[in-house]
Formats: structure tokens, C-alpha cells, sequence
């Protein structure tokens, strides 16, 4: 299955691709993972990325889309892959169709997960992270131990992005730039439409359902 998860920041794509990519056993590449993973090791990249992730604005599309071009030619991809956070505009759409088209795939399934603002706003203050990769919510998706990754021990953070006016910022970004994916793949007719205001559970079944039905065909 190679699939795309779409939705504005703290819709709940992440977590859901965490979750799908362990069921499916195929990989979850998240852009915004990578950035994080280079900020932390201060390499090049890193200090370019968080310029702009401290902005709320997008990484330049050509950076990106080198990173993504690299990343799906690793073997593990040869099943298939959950994209999180990628595409994010429309020439990194038309650069991911060329770049499949290259390797003879092709996109299956874009779920977009949609929320309202004022509900994102609310969620992303609440949001955890581990440098593991595992992300949690205060109230929502709570780890067993206050501050603690269920999965490593490690303390959990804020991210910097999460800030409220960074937040506003990704919010603008978002309307601005990545929602007419939306329209993209809807005329490509890949697009399904999940509620993301659902618990975590309810939307991870509603996801599955969706998968096993294109499966089925
Ligand atoms: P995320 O973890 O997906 O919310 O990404 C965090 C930040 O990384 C975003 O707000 C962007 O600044 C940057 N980023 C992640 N993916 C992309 C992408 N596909 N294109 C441009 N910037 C990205």
C-alpha cells in the first residue's frame, strides 16, 4: 500500500501513520521527522530546516523533495509506504507523481484528515514528544507516566513549533499552501475524507476499513 496521510498540523496524521505503519508493516516517512532528527544532530540540513520550521513556514520544495527522492528508494519501500507531511504544496505533488511514475508506482489511497482550527489550536497545546518518534497528548493520549515515553523512558518535550502564534503561523501556512491537495487528489480520485475530531481508535478503524476495502478490489 503506498498511501499519503493529508490534514492540517495536529489533525492527527502522525499518530495515525505510527499506528497504520506497524499494522501494515510497511514504513512511515515523516518529513517533519526527518528535519527534527537533522536539527537534533545540527547537520546542514537541520540548521536550514529549523529557519523556517521556527517560522511556521514550509521547507524550500526542492530540499524536500531530494530527501523524499533518497528515502523511497531504500528497500523497505518496495511494499509500500505511509507519507506523512508530504506532499505539502502542489509542485511537491507533481514532483512525487514524476518521481513514482520513474520507479513505475503509484499512489493508491490519500486520506485527508480534516479538523476544525479552533479544535487544532486546542489539541497542539496539549501535545508530547519523544525523541523516539512516539507522540502523546496530556489528555487524549496520555503516557502511563506524567512526562515519561511509554516506549523508551525518555523524558517527553513541547516541540518549539507547537507554540501558540507558531501554531497560527502553520495554520496560515497550511490554508495557504497545502490544502489545495485536497482538490488534487480528489480529481485524481485517490482522496477519502476521515473525521479526524474522532477518538484515535474510531479514526485508526475507520482508516483500516477504507484499506481493506481498496484491498478487496
Ligand atoms: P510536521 O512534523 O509534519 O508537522 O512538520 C514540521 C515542520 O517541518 C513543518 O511545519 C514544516 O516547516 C516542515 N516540513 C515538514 N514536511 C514538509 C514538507 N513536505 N514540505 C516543506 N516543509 C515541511
Amino acid at each position: 500500500m503506498r498511501m499519503i496521510m493529508l490534514g492540517p498540523p495536529g489533525a492527527g496524521k502522525g499518530t495515525q501513520a505510527a499506528i497504520l505503519a506497524n499494522t501494515l508493516k510497511i514504513p512511515h516517512i515523516s518529513t517533519g521527522d526527518i528535519f527534527r532528527s537533522n536539527i537534533k544532530e545540527n547537520t546542514p540540513l537541520g540548521v536550514l530546516a529549523k529557519s523556517y520550521i521556527d517560522a511556521g513556514k514550509l521547507v524550500p520544495d526542492d530540499v524536500t523533495v531530494s530527501i523524499v527522492e533518497d528515502r523511497i528508494q531504500k528497500p523497505d519501500c518496495k511494499k509500500g509506504f505511509i507519507m506523512d507531511g508530504f506532499p505539502r504544496t502542489i509542485p511537491q505533488a507533481e514532483k512525487f507523481d514524476e518521481m513514482l511514475e520513474k520507479i513505475q508506482a503509484e499512489i493508491e489511497l490519500v486520506i485527508n484528515i480534516s479538523v476544525d482550527d479552533a479544535v487544532i489550536i486546542k489539541r497542539m497545546a496539549g501535545r508530547r514528544m519523544c525523541s523516539c518518534g512516539r507522540t502523546y497528548h496530556i489528555e487524549n493520549n496520555p503516557p502511563k507516566v506524567d512526562g515519561v515515553c511509554d516506549a523508551c523512558g525518555s523524558k517527553l518535550y513541547i516541540r518549539d513549533d507547537d507554540k501558540e502564534e507558531t501554531v497560527l503561523e502553520r495554520l496560515k501556512t497550511y490554508h495557504a499552501q497545502t490544502s489545495p491537495l485536497i482538490d488534487y487528489y480528489e480529481n485524481k480520485g485517490k482522496l477519502i475524507n476521515v473525521d479526524g475530531a474522532k477518538s484515535i481508535e474510531e479514526t485508526t478503524k475507520e482508516i483500516i476499513a477504507i484499506i481493506d476495502k481498496i484491498n478487496e478490489k
